[in-house]
């Protein structure tokens, strides 16, 4: 489902280092800095480009790799300035010229996380009832991220995603119905350094588990539910998330792998 969730990945080139300059940051174990909201990163160059993306892990920028702005950042650069001449200003005048920015980029944001997973439910689901619940759905959230900055303002977006939440979880019900014998069921579990290493997952329940640093090596996550999971320093590497639900680029690009690594639709991680 490539091409179906395109619009709803980052695309730096068209945006104007939104995430860069308009978050706060405080200096911890995910950014090796202070910043106040509203001021460019350090390293941000003048070109509107990261400094030091190669290396973001080890110069202590961990929190750069695992956020995903669900390719809210262009489409609020494009609601925003894209009627201004000459395109988006400096990006240390973004906020004189338009104070409402972070309010229509968290809103986009927000909706766009509940498209990439509607958008998935869709293309997954047979046809019936509940894929047409989940189309509706999307279109009417997609035609909200279609509104203007005053209606972006005022979006309530925990309202989208109420609406989503049961069709996801009926959604995933059916679709690791498919997986034939008994599915695991570690929903919200803590399982942080499990060690994992081939095992047989396939359909499981791993619904906002904590998978820290889990070695997940060769393990069959085929069809795994995997929303809101914590992938943070998990091994990755040689295992099979084929199809395996919910996934977004930022969990994989927090966790560990490889070549290996066998993707479901959608995620582009940075390691492949
Ligand atoms: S470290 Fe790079 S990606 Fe992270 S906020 Fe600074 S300029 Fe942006």
């Amino acid at each position: 489902m490539p091409d179906s969730r395109s619009a709803l990945r980052a695309d730096c080139g068209r945006c104007a280092a939104l995430c860069c300059v308009l978050p706060a940051f405080s200096r911890s174990a995910d950014f090796a800095v202070d910043k106040p909201a509203g001021t460019p990163c350090p390293h941000l160059r003048a070109d509107a480009r990261c400094g030091i993306h190669a290396r973001l892990v080890p110069s202590g920028f961990p929190g750069c790799v695992a956020f995903d702005c669900f390719g809210a950042g262009q489409r609020a650069v494009q609601v925003v300035f894209g009627q201004r001449p000459g395109g988006p200003p400096a990006p240390a005048d973004l906020l004189t010229e338009a104070p409402d920015l972070p309010g229509v980029l968290a809103a986009l944001r927000g909706l766009h996380e509940v498209l990439w997973h509607l958008t998935e439910a869709q293309s997954l689901l047979l046809p019936g009832p509940l894929r047409d619940e989940v189309a509706a759905l999307r279109e009417r959230v997609e035609q909200l991220a279609r509104t203007g900055r005053e209606e972006l303002a005022a979006v309530d977006v925990g309202e989208q995603r109420r609406a989503a939440g049961p069709l996801l979880e009926h959604a995933s019900r059916a679709l690791r119905a498919e997986v034939p014998g008994r599915t695991a069921r570690h929903r919200g579990a803590d399982l942080s350094g499990r060690r994992w290493r081939g095992a047989r997952l396939r359909g499981a329940d791993l619904r906002g588990a904590l998978l820290l640093g889990a070695d997940l090596r060769g393990a069959d996550l085929r069809r795994a539910d995997l929303l809101g999971a914590d992938l943070r320093g998990a091994d990755v590497r040689g295992a099979d998330l084929t199809g395996a639900l919910f996934v977004t680029t930022a969990q994989l690009d927090a966790a560990r792998g490889d070549a290996s690594t066998r993707l479901p639709e959608g995620p582009l991680p940075v390691w492949r």
